[in-house]
């Protein structure tokens, strides 16, 4: 995982990734599923979070402007429409329950492991781009990089120091050379 620290629905983008201008994709498989969720999954799960997966990166895409090659054919009604499938698959109730006299809470939900996990990306993903942190969402413009991140501190301008590297090692092999 390049970006580990950034919110979940951002993980899930960030599961196609690139290095030196390969693009590499996490979910081609089921166990890929099962290793970035940590749930059991199976077919159709892999199917369904793929569609997921782009249409997160289709909302991001819209959201930052994205110019890169892989944001274009954005359909944002579709992304949409994806999202919201993916929020009600699931439904999630709070549960109260008593350990030792004390008062504890607990989600319970409704389906498989893997239908409660798509259900709450979706969930904070609808949270994410609607709530305060949507301004903060960016592409990286790392040359080849196709991620995005939450921009969590002023100065950060790429997804991970390793994109930021290389683009300090760019701008200084340019300026050799000019
Ligand atoms: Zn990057």
């Amino acid at each position: 995982m390049l970006t580990p620290d950034e919110p979940r629905p951002v993980l899930l983008m960030n599961t196609v990734w690139a290095s030196r201008s390969r693009l590499h994709d996490d979910l081609t498989t089921v166990s890929g599923l099962r290793d970035f969720l940590g749930v059991p999954a199976g077919e159709d799960d892999l199917v369904a979070f793929r569609a997921l997966r782009q249409a997160l990166r289709d909302l991001a895409g819209v959201l930052t402007e994205d110019t890169r090659p892989i944001a274009q054919d954005r359909d944002l009604g579709r992304a949409v429409a994806e999202v919201n499938r993916a929020a009600r698959s699931s439904p999630r109730w709070p549960q109260l329950a008593v350990r030792d006299g004390e008062l504890l809470r607990h989600n319970e939900s409704e389906g498989s492991p893997a239908d409660a996990e798509r259900a709450s990306i979706a969930a904070e993903a609808v949270d994410l781009f609607t709530g305060e942190d949507r301004v903060l969402l960016r592409a990286c413009h790392a040359p080849g990089c196709v991620l995005y991140f939450v921009k969590d501190h002023p100065r950060r301008e790429w997804c991970s120091p390793s994109c930021g590297n290389r683009v300090r090692a760019a701008r200084h092999y340019r300026r050799n050379r000019g």
